[in-house]
């Protein structure tokens, strides 16, 4: 099964392309649910956070660098960054995906 951020790491589906390195892409989320809403994946196919292993432990550490860096570049102050793990959690996209969101007030819990 062809997966959609895939194509979109590797440039194959256009999107919004708002970061890249060789390891972390992000882009702006094509339903915004804030002023600010970004997506932040690895390039490698993990398919949610219940996926990754120790092995990832340096990629996860760094896409979280790169969303407090794109925090700072886009000058957010309150933010939110969010993974939804399983359906059961919102889950659409199987691949593991971190939103940054901002630019209104967010709700805790969160619904
Ligand atoms: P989730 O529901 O946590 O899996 O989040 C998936 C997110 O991906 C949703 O907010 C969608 O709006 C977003 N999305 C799906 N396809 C694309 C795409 N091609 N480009 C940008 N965002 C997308």
């Amino acid at each position: 099964m062809t997966c959609i951020f895939c194509g979109i790491a590797d440039g194959s589906v256009k999107s919004q392309l708002i970061y890249e390195d060789d390891h972390v892409v992000a882009f702006k989320d094509l339903n915004p649910q804030a002023p600010t809403h970004l997506l932040l994946i690895p390039r490698k196919h993990i398919a949610r956070l219940s996926e990754a292993d120790e092995q990832d432990t340096a990629l996860l550490g760094h896409i979280l660098l790169v969303a407090k860096k794109l925090a700072q570049q886009f000058d957010l102050k309150d933010f939110r960054l969010v993974t939804n793990n399983g359906k059961g959690a919102g889950q659409s996209v199987d691949h593991l995906h971190f939103h940054l969101m901002a630019g209104r007030r967010f709700l805790w819990p969160a619904g």
